[in-house]
Order: C-alpha cells, then sequence, then structure tokens
C-alpha cells in the first residue's frame, strides 16, 4: 500500500509532543510491514537551519489558488532510512516557531492546500492519513479530487485543539463553497471547525487509545462537542488504537544520552549512575535518602500543572528530590511557585538529550493529566524502570498497570475525579519507595518488560485502511 502520512511535526525534524513521536516511529513500523510509507509536513525554518541534507533536492514546484490569493510552494525531499519526507516550503512557515502565531488556522489552510496539490500531482496514493486539526480539512478538499479511490483516515490526537476559523474562510482560505459552512457540515458552534470539517470528511476516524475513545464519543459537553460529533456521525466508523514507542530510540541499554547503560537486570546500579549524572550536570547535591521524582512535560492545563506544584511542600517529608523539565503557557506560575522549595528543580526548556537522561536517573514519574488520549512519557518511563504515577484518564489507564492488579502492576493510576486522590497517591508511591518493599522490583520489571512495540497497533492500522470501501 502507498501511504501518506500528513502532519505538522516529526522526529527528528520537529517536535512539540507526542505527535512526533507518533509520526517517527509508526512511519518505520509502517515500513518494517513492508509498506510504501511517505511524510508530508511543512518546512519550517528550524528544520531547514538544523537539517541542511533536507533541502539538496528539490522534487516539485507547484502553484495553487488560494481563495484569496495565488500561492506558490516548493516541496523538498529527503528519504529518511526508507521513508520519504516531503516539506512543503511557503513564506508563511519561515518562522522560528512550529505554532502559537495569529495566523495558525491561515497557515495551516495553506499547508493542507499545497498538499492536496501535490497529491493531485503525483496522484499514486492508496490512503492518505492526516493527524490532527492541522491537516483535517485535506479530506474534504480530496473529495473533489479525480481519483476517487483515495482512502482516507483522520487521527485525532488532541480533541482539544481543532483550529477555528471564521465563515467566510470556508472560501478565502479553501476555496471551498460556503454552503458547507451554511448547511453546517463543517460549523461548530458558529464557527469553521477543522476537527469537525476532518471528522465528516474522512472514511474513518480514530484516536490514539480506545478507553480515550469511548471517553470520546460519550462526552458530549466537553472539547466544544466534537464528542457528539463523533458520536452521531462516526459511531461506527470511530475506534482508538493506542500508540507505541520507537523501542530502538527509547532503549535503556543503548540509549547514547545515558551515562550508564542498563537492562532489567542491571536496572538499580545503571539508574543510580545516571542519577548522580544529571544531579552534577544541574549543580545539585546527591545528599538525599528518598527517591529522584520528575516529570517532563508541556506545562498546560491539560497536564495537571496544578496537580505537579501540589507535591512540593511534601517531597522534604520523604527526602526527595523533583526535576521538572517543561516549557508551556504555565511555565511562570510553575516556576514562581517552586522557588521556595529548595528540593525541586525546574528546568525551563525543550532539552531531549536531558530528557533522556532523566527519565533514566528518576524512581517515579509524575503525569496526572486532566485528559491524556495517549500519552508518550509514561511509556518510555516504564521502560526506563521508572515507576509512573498517573491519572485514570485516557491511554494511562490502557497502558498503565495499577497497583490494585498485583503481580500485573506496573505503577500508580489514581482517581481523576476524586480531588484527593493524587497527593493520597503521591504519598503512598514515596511510603512504598522508603519501605524497601521487595515488590518495588517486581512492579520495575513488568514495567522494563512490557511490550510497547507498534507491532501489533501497526496491524490494527493496515487493518483500518483496508476495512475502507465504496
Ligand atoms: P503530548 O503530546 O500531549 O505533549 P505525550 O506524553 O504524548 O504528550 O508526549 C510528550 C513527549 O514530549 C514525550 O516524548 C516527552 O518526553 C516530550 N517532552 C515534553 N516536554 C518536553 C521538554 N520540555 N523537553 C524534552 N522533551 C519533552
Amino acid at each position: 500500500m502507498k501511504i501518506l502520512l500528513v502532519c505538522s511535526e516529526a522526529l527528528p525534524y520537529c517536535k512539540s509532543g507526542g505527535l512526533a513521536d507518533f509520526i517517527f516511529s509508526f512511519s518505520k513500523a509502517l515500513k518494517e510491514e513492508g509498506q510504501d510509507v511517505s511524510v508530508i509536513l511543512p518546512y519550517y525554518n528550524s528544520i531547514k537551519y538544523k537539517f541542511p541534507e533536507t533541502n539538496k533536492e528539490i522534487y516539485d514546484k507547484f502553484g495553487f489558488d488560494m481563495g484569496t490569493h495565488y500561492q506558490g510552494c516548493t516541496t523538498y525531499f529527503y528519504d529518511l532510512n526508507g521513508v520519504k519526507y516531503f516539506f512543503t516550503c511557503m513564506d508563511r512557515f519561515e518562522r522560528d516557531g512550529m505554532y502559537g502565531y495569529y495566523d495558525d488556522t491561515e497557515r495551516f489552510a495553506c499547508f493542507m492546500m499545497a498538499v492536496n496539490t501535490f497529491i493531485t500531482r503525483h496522484n499514486d496514493f492508496d490512503v492518505v492519513h492526516c493527524n490532527d486539526w492541522q491537516s483535517a480539512v485535506l479530506p474534504l478538499l480530496l473529495h473533489y479530487n479525480p481519483r476517487h479511490e483515495i482512502k482516507t483516515v483522520l487521527t485525532i490526537h488532541n480533541p482539544a485543539y481543532q483550529g477555528w476559523a471564521r465563515r467566510d474562510d470556508v472560501y478565502n482560505f479553501f476555496k471551498l463553497d460556503t454552503n458547507y459552512f451554511d448547511s453546517g457540515y463543517c460549523r461548530l458552534n458558529n464557527c469553521f471547525n477543522y476537527l469537525k470539517t476532518g471528522i465528516m470528511a474522512s472514511k474513518k476516524v480514530n484516536t490514539v487509545s480506545k478507553n480515550h475513545a469511548n471517553e470520546l464519543i460519550n462526552d458530549h459537553l466537553g472539547y466544544s462537542g466534537i464528542g457528539a460529533i463523533i458520536d452521531y456521525c462516526k459511531h461506527n466508523d470511530f475506534t482508538g488504537i493506542v500508540n507505541g514507542l520507537d523501542i530502538d530510540v527509547w532503549n535503556p541499554k543503548t540509549d547514547h544520552n545515558l551515562v550508564c547503560n542498563y537492562d532489567v537486570n542491571t536496572y538499580e546500579s545503571g539508574k543510580a549512575k545516571n542519577k548522580e549524572a544529571i544531579l552534577n550536570k544541574l549543580g545539585l547535591k546527591n545528599d538525599f535518602k528518598g527517591p529522584l521524582v520528575s516529570a517532563i512535560t508541556r506545562l498546560s492545563d491539560q497536564k495537571g500543572v496544578d496537580r505537579l506544584m501540589q507535591v512540593f511542600p511534601y517531597l522534604k517529608n520523604y527526602d526527595a528530590k523533583y526535576i521538572v523539565i517543561g516549557t508551556g503557557e504555565k511555565e511562570g506560575d510553575f516556576l514562581y511557585q517552586s522557588l521556595p522549595y529548595k528540593e525541586v528543580y525546574f528546568v525551563k526548556n525543550y532539552d531531549e538529550n536531558l530528557a533522556h537522561l532523566l527519565y533514566a536517573a528518576s524512581d517515579f514519574f509524575l503525569m496526572p493529566s486532566y485528559f491524556e488520549p495517549c500519552g508518550t512519557s509514561q511509556l518510555i518511563s516504564m521502560r526506563y524502570g521508572t515507576i509512573p504515577i498517573v491519572s485514570s484518564v485516557g491511554g494511562l489507564v490502557d497502558t498503565v498497570h495499577d497497583m490494585s492488579t498485583n503481580e500485573l502492576a506496573t505503577g500508580y493510576v489514581f482517581n481523576n475525579s476524586d480531588p484527593g486522590a493524587f497527593i493520597s497517591c503521591f504519598k503512598s508511591a514515596m511510603d512504598f519507595y522508603l519501605s524497601n518493599d521487595p515488590f518495588i522490583k517486581k512492579v520495575i520489571t513488568n514495567g522494563m518488560t512490557g511490550d510497547y512495540s507498534w507491532k501489533k497497533s501497526c496491524k490494527e492500522y493496515l487493518e483500518l485502511y483496508n476495512s475502507i470501501t465504496w
């Protein structure tokens, strides 16, 4: 099958969160299954300058008509270990960051129009697989493609981000009839909504865990009512497929960011050395007997930043240290609130290498999200022998086995609806660590030996593609 993954971020080129991990590891897994895989994404400045090998080969140059202007686009090509990467180079993406600009909906409209033209010019893809709002209108544009048999799939990685525009932008950005808005097809709360459009227009829609699929379809009020749209319009065409992890990249046995590699038999000494190294690197003393607790995250409300800050006063009772690497809209709050606590060290940065070392060095990883479609960090932490403490939402429920499952346990899952549950769960985890209970070894071993590979989920995606009929 010839598959095109359309996305706004992909490792190794750019990353703000789990979508970038998904594209890189999933495309690699599809390739290993013998599929012909291409990825297309915007050519951000950062890619152009950090990865000069990507601007050697111009694949195509074309222009296209947006509703209000004519746009030029150059497509660059790079073969990354058998996965074909295409980068759409346009003036709107010649900026430092990926998102967060006032004209994001127009920028990504431009991206989708470019990808639509690209597909029309190289019209041999069997599957066009879109991801999140930044590519969600593309399936509707493809309704006008002369080759009707293109299979379209939309994966929702985060339903909270939807792409909101105005009625007139249906034409201004996409040159589509505004009747799509007036009839309600792409209208939500009286705005043009990209994610809704994708849900309506794609052949299949999925999200990234079974539990989140259930949560979403049954939640008609949250996420601006997008769950109700899925329930009414795609009930039988909506599934959850849990994300895998790139087990080559995230492997404590070979990870070159660690000062000492380790496996399930050597994790105690290995983690101790990595702990020593990160403390040294950050100028911290190794003068505590309790656990090293960590979080590596976008600091947004979704991730439970308030909960991440609730633990501050308890750390000294357990002689614990707490290292957090994060950026985002709540970074100022986090920094300010952490100042009085010498047990807390906050790295206000996006640092991939340091993140690897911290996963390896920590004893516990906090992920108290309010919602989490799948989550990647809990998988990484389990693989690195770091016990996750997670809320009972989305993919966290599907991937972390709570202590109550006894022999199967891989971490702590606390009740998300109970306001006191996080702190009491945190305290039990700290007590458990300090008690030197031999069961801790079982929990860590279970986590480290779990199967987080793409094997099963990749098959499920292929079945999803194959299930599309006309
Ligand atoms: P989301 O995609 O919602 O942000 P995930 O748990 O799916 O959450 O993915 C987060 C990914 O981004 C993980 O690989 C995590 O290690 C990484 N990450 C998040 N923030 C940082 C940061 N400040 N520095 C390095 N890596 C980070």
